[in-house]
């Protein structure tokens, strides 16, 4: 036998570019950083990155390092 319980659970309602403030319409239309730094880390100790960059953004943003770099690789 299994018994339930109510759970509330939390779902992804709006996505908004950190940058641009544009709102993002599909979460895989976005680059998404979830990341905190370990301890030992130089200088970011503990520290937690959180946000989401618009299409439009990455080349602003990421240009030279995705671009011009290499960094920008199709699906593998
Ligand atoms: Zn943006």
């Amino acid at each position: 036998m299994k018994t339930f319980k109510e759970e509330k659970v939390m779902v992804v309602d709006e996505v908004f570019c950190d940058n641009c403030g544009d709102e993002i319409l599909g979460i895989s239309e976005c680059l998404s950083i979830d990341h905190q730094f370990g301890y030992f880390s130089k200088g970011l100790d503990g520290t937690k990155i959180k946000l989401e960059i618009c299409e439009k953004c990455i080349p602003e943003l990421l240009g030279s390092i995705l671009f011009e770099k290499g960094k920008r690789q199709a699906d593998e």
